[in-house]
């Protein structure tokens, strides 16, 4: 029988109630003939809990002990929604990572997936069982240790299983109907997309629509899983919510599929560093080893052999890596005059596909901006993106401004 992959969220399965609710979807699909993995999250606001808890016992934590504890609360939302199921007469059964088994690097709160061998469910799916739940965000090391996928991984165990069970889709119940051209709580024009492809996706999932954990879309794109994001609390259709997909499956699309943002940005700039060859190697690799995720770079034009270094960081990184600068100045690997950290910043995005072959994105993205008076202070590129640094009270302004712009609100 062809295979579907279900996975509920935090908030679809927060209450026994919504696991009724959430098991009778999974009835649907079992009636219409397909045997069903279902991926389950913790209970909403469950796992926190548990890491509070973890940090408060210990600060420097046992990562294995972490993940031992952490990872118990999608056991307990797994084991409900397979009685709920068999309440149901519906014949299903739990089964934790380490059980199935998914097989996970030893990298404990960050693991990575390294493989689900099917065996041990197809052979109970032969057996006539058609719901096989399973905790998400859970696997086990080399070693026999239980192990977590990071935060919001239970959308990465989904997809990973729809790809060792050949899935015909994998669905993903949350508490929104689908991926829209922005956040709809910033302008009431966003649209809600019926497709968008997998390159998109991933850039607006690590642009910070928190969606789908950008792990689980870069997998679906590997594998070619056609993902569908849909809400469960919303009367079931096929065609609710939004497929994420090749972009062979997507006839007609606009220029710019949709405008991210993020909030959570800083702009660091190194004032009078020497221009010669390595010294961006010598900077770059001290932000790395100091464990900065480096975003954006520009290096001014020198002079003198002077010049200023500018790069953006997650705000709550700065002070790692003021950290680093200065153990690499003190150690004598660079030289610059100052450190200037402006937390005032905000990043804004357009993305789309059809930027690869449409000139003129970029000059109508910053036309728009300067219309607004808004000045740009960073600007990076990609082949199917464009982002701006600009001072944080714009960005609610920019974003709206570029969505009317680039005319979202319409379908292409
Ligand atoms: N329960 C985990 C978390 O809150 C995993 C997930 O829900 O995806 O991060
Ligand atoms: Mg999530």
């Amino acid at each position: 029988m062809p295979v579907l992959v279900m996975k509920f969220g935090g908030t679809s399965v927060a209450t026994l109630d919504r696991i009724r609710r959430a098991a009778k979807r999974v009835g649907v699909e079992v009636a219409k003939g397909y045997d069903v993995i279902v991926i389950v999250s913790a209970m909403s606001g469950k796992t926190n809990e548990l890491v509070g808890w973890v940090n408060e016992t210990s600060p420097l934590f046992d990562a294995r002990e972490y993940d031992a504890v952490v990872s118990s609360g999608e056991n307990v939302t797994a084991g409900l929604m397979a009685l709920t199921l068999q309440e149901m007469d519906v014949p299903a059964r739990s089964w934790q990572g380490w059980q199935v088994p998914v097989r996970t690097t030893s990298a404990h709160s960050s693991a990575r997936i390294e493989e689900i061998p099917p065996a041990n469910i197809m052979a109970k799916f032969d057996e006539g069982m058609r719901v096989a739940v399973v905790a998400g965000f859970q696997g086990v090391s080399p070693e026999g240790r239980i192990t977590t996928l990071g935060r919001g991984g239970s959308d990465t165990t989904a997809v990973a299983f729809a790809a060792s069970f050949g899935a015909e889709r994998c669905d993903i119940y949350t508490d929104v109907d689908g991926v829209y051209t922005t956040d709809p709580r910033i302008t009431n024009k966003a649209r809600k997309l019926d497709r968008i492809s997998f390159e998109e996706m991933l850039e607006l999932a690590s642009l910070g629509a928190k969606v789908l954990q950008t792990r689980s879309v870069e997998l679906a794109m590997r594998y070619k899983v056609r993902l569908r994001v849909l809400s469960s609390f919303e009367e079931q259709s096929d065609t609710a919510g939004t497929l994420v997909c090749d972009e062979e499956e997507i006839m007609e699309s606009n220029v710019v599929a949709g405008v991210a943002y993020s909030r959570d940005e800083a702009k660091m700039t190194l004032v009078s560093v020497a221009d010669r060859p390595g010294i961006a190697a010598s900077i770059f690799s001290a932000l790395s080893v100091g464990g900065v995720n480096v975003d954006m770079i520009v290096q001014n034009i020198s002079e003198e052999g002077r010049t200023d270094m500018t790069f953006s960081c997650p705000t709550d990184q700065v002070k790692r890596a003021e950290k680093a600068m200065d153990e690499a100045k003190t150690a004598g690997v660079i030289n610059f005059h100052e450190l200037i950290a402006d937390t005032d910043v905000a990043k804004v995005s357009v993305v789309g596909i059809g930027m690869r072959s449409h000139t003129g994105v970029a000059a109508k993205m910053f036309e728009c901006l300067s219309a607004e008076g808004i000045n740009i202070k960073v600007i990076t590129t990609s082949e199917i993106k464009i982002s701006v640094l600009i001072d944080r009270k714009y960005m609610e302004l920019a974003v709206q401004a570029l969505h009317d712009a680039f005319e979202l609100e319409k379908a292409a």
